[in-house]
């Protein structure tokens, strides 16, 4: 059976595309990168260089030209700053509201599209990194298990049961994801995660500080922060 990981080079993709080529071992998963107009690569050349290193098959695809007009502070072309304070005190701000790093329903869109390269490529699984603490307050609704539900229900029945979706952290917090990452000998220091593209990450964006937090969480330190 062959695996499709929806794979960004972040922290949490890198540790479903370990489980899938664990599982099913490194010629049957094919890794999935989407292009949506971010504004830097840096994550996309991680997840080139980790495909390289797990031996896996590695795609890309551009969904850029859906996001245009959206005011997400990630794409290239918005001049909006990437916020720098914890996503606790961003939601504090927004009312219920997702936070202004949310992508216009980047998971259910790449998800759908995810299904679509499985199920041309012979795949019978799409994993994906969704867990807990990116759904909390709503600031990423597309992370929550209710969406990862209906998504995974909608993918199977419209695939004729084809393809069926896997997201191991739905339930679990980033910690856990780092938790069973470090067991799985994850190379954490090739994977991208700030929205920033510097030389080295800002640290302060919110999915620096919740990365740095789960690794002192588990005893340990952030080795891109070394
Ligand atoms: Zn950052």
């Amino acid at each position: 059976m062959k695996a499709l990981v929806l794979f960004s080079g972040g922290l949490d993709s890198s540790t479903c595309l370990a489980m899938a080529v664990k599982k099913y071992g490194p010629e049957n998963v094919l890794a999935l990168s989407v292009f949506y107009g971010q504004k830097h690569d840096k994550e996309l050349k991680a997840a080139k260089e980790l495909s390289e290193y797990y031996g896996v098959q590695w795609r890309t695809l551009d969904l850029a030209p859906a996001f245009a007009g959206s005011s997400c502070t990630l794409l290239a072309g918005n001049q909006g700053e990437i916020p720098k304070e914890s996503y606790a005190s961003q939601l504090a701000e927004l009312d219920g509201k997702p936070v202004s790093t949310y992508v216009p329903f980047r998971n259910g869109l790449f998800l759908s599209a995810a299904a679509s390269v499985a199920i041309s490529n012979d795949c019978r699984v799409i994993y994906y990194g969704a867990h807990r603490d990116d759904a909390a307050g709503n600031a990423y609704p597309d992370c929550s298990e209710s969406f990862n539900k209906a998504i995974s229900d909608a993918i199977f029945i419209g695939s004729g049961e084809q393809v069926r979706v896997e997201a191991p952290f739905v339930g679990l917090t980033k910690a856990d994801v780092v938790r069973i990452g470090t067991e799985l000998k994850v190379p954490y220091e090739k994977t991208w995660s700030c929205y920033e593209g510097g030389d080295k990450p800002c640290g302060v964006c919110g999915t620096c500080r919740d990365r740095i937090a789960a690794f002192e969480a588990c005893g340990l330190t952030d080795p891109l922060m070394l």
